[in-house]
């Protein structure tokens, strides 16, 4: 599991209630490339306990 490269860990957070709910491997290079901004899926929140919008943040808790 030691891999070396362009990898990173980012956080999924619920955009109702802020919780981290995920934590996902996200590849630098190809966001560097797209230049896109971040990452927003649809998951389910425990919290709210419904499906909601996550959003990708870097600050993992
Ligand atoms: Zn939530």
């Amino acid at each position: 599991m030691a891999k070396k490269g362009a990898r990173e860990i980012v956080g999924m957070i619920c955009k109702d209630c802020k919780s981290q709910n995920y934590v996902t491997e996200r590849n630098k290079v190809n966001m560097d490339v797209k230049g896109r901004g971040k990452l927003e899926l649809k998951k389910y929140c425990q919290t709210c306990k419904k499906q909601t919008l996550h959003k990708e943040t870097s600050k993992l808790k």
